[in-house]
């Protein structure tokens, strides 16, 4: 082959490859942009509006094997929404879900959501209907003071029997309610928000622990460690404030299956936050969350939360993410107890030494008493018994 000929071999081999490439990247935009323009017309609402909030998993997951963050750039350009206004808002789903998103339209409580049709990405994209590009276009009304009142809860209901938004119902009713009525919160919350995908109250316990510890305890020079025990969601917001990651090793997680084992005083404890400094001091703050006043507050049952067969699982964990955002973190947040650890030396060694396999560092903090093992000279009695009862049936 001639000279000429091998660079014209090699230009088509590198067309080949990035032309298809490119059109994908294209393709997604496309979705998203689309997807934008067909909801403002809908919603009747203006490009750009403070009113307009935007739900998506673009760019967690994947379409037709495509990763699906350029839909994020397109939806961002068509609805004028954004991550800086805080009304573009990302959530983490697992890669092999659909690629949906929701429009939401605060004035006239009216949402809609559209699922993106496997396949479409392979397609002409530009002349597609909506009804070819998306196999749900569902629009319908979210409007939070209806939510949180118990008769309205039922009737909604349906949606969640019918899966309505596909299995979204709790994150988008959730995060609409929170966005619309608690926009600070929202903002702080934001990032959290997205790893977490949903508001429930554990994650809004989780963001008053976080801000009692901030008033508390202030961190300044020190780093924050959190031995998640028990765990719950929580956590998600610590990983987020603190970057207290798990691969870190700023994040211990540990299961309480006894709770009752603990000592009465700290029956609400809701993890151990541990400031070290850059010396390797560190010191124990035991934290309690207060879930009876909670539960108290709302007028409801802790039983609610159970019930997954009816409108009461989701409806009370609304209601309670709207009380509890109308209270101070200090009404349901205590510190249980301060432990001074002494130097740790370092963040490494402290977590080898207290929540390494087989410790209990509940135990060693002194939450819980140390389990007593049956050692077999303490069922000396029980043994010569048996021998004893079996000997006189023989003799009788
Ligand atoms: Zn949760």
């Amino acid at each position: 082959m001639s000279k000429i000929g091998k660079i014209l071999c090699l230009i088509v081999i590198i067309a080949t490859i990035l032309i298809p490439l490119a059109q994908g990247e294209d393709v997604m935009y496309s979705i998203g942009y689309k997807a934008a323009k067909l909801a403002i017309e809908n919603l009747s609402i203006k490009k750009g509006s403070e009113n307009l909030l935007v739900i998506t998993d673009a760019g967690h997951v994947l379409l037709d094997g495509k990763n699906t963050a350029r839909a994020y750039d397109g939806v961002m350009d068509g609805s004028g929404a954004s991550y800086g206004k805080g009304n573009l808002i990302q959530v983490n789903r697992p890669i092999n879900s659909k690629l949906w998103f929701m429009f939401y339209n605060k004035k006239t409580k009216e949402g809609l959501y559209l699922e993106v049709r496997n396949g479409i990405a392979k397609r002409d994209i530009q002349n597609s209907t909506p009804s070819e590009m998306f196999s749900k276009a569902i629009k319908l009304k979210i409007d939070p003071n209806e939510l949180i009142n118990e008769s309205e809860a039922k009737n909604w209901n349906v949606h969640f029997t019918n899966k309505t938004l596909d299995g979204n119902e709790f994150s988008i009713i959730t995060i609409v309610t929170i966005w619309s009525e608690f926009p600070n919160d929202t903002k702080y919350l934001l990032n959290a928000i997205e790893l977490h995908n949903h508001v429930c109250p554990g994650l809004i316990s989780g963001y008053y622990i976080a801000k009692y510890l901030e008033v508390h305890y202030p961190l300044s020079n020190k780093t924050l460690i959190v031995w998640a025990i028990p765990p719950w969601c929580k956590d998600d917001v610590f990983q987020e404030l603190f970057d207290a990651t798990v691969g870190k090793r700023r994040m211990a997680v540990m299961y309480l299956q006894q709770k009752d084992k603990l000592y009465p005083k700290y029956k609400d404890l809701a993890g151990i936050y541990v400031e070290v400094s850059k010396n390797g001091y560190a010191k124990a703050i035991v934290i309690g969350f207060n879930w009876s006043k909670l539960f108290k507050d709302c007028n409801i049952s802790s039983e609610y939360f159970k019930d997954f067969k009816s409108y009461k699982w989701w409806w009370a964990r609304l209601k309670a993410d709207v009380v509890m955002l109308k209270h101070n973190p200090e009404r349901y947040v205590e510190t249980l107890k301060i432990v001074d650890l002494g130097n740790q030396h370092s963040i490494k060694s402290m977590n080898a030494n207290w929540v390494s396999v087989g410790e209990n560092p509940l135990v060693k903090l002194g939450l819980m008493p140390k389990e007593e093992k049956k050692s077999p000279i303490s069922l000396l009695p029980a043994i010569l018994g048996l021998v004893i009862a079996l000997a006189i049936r023989r003799i009788i």
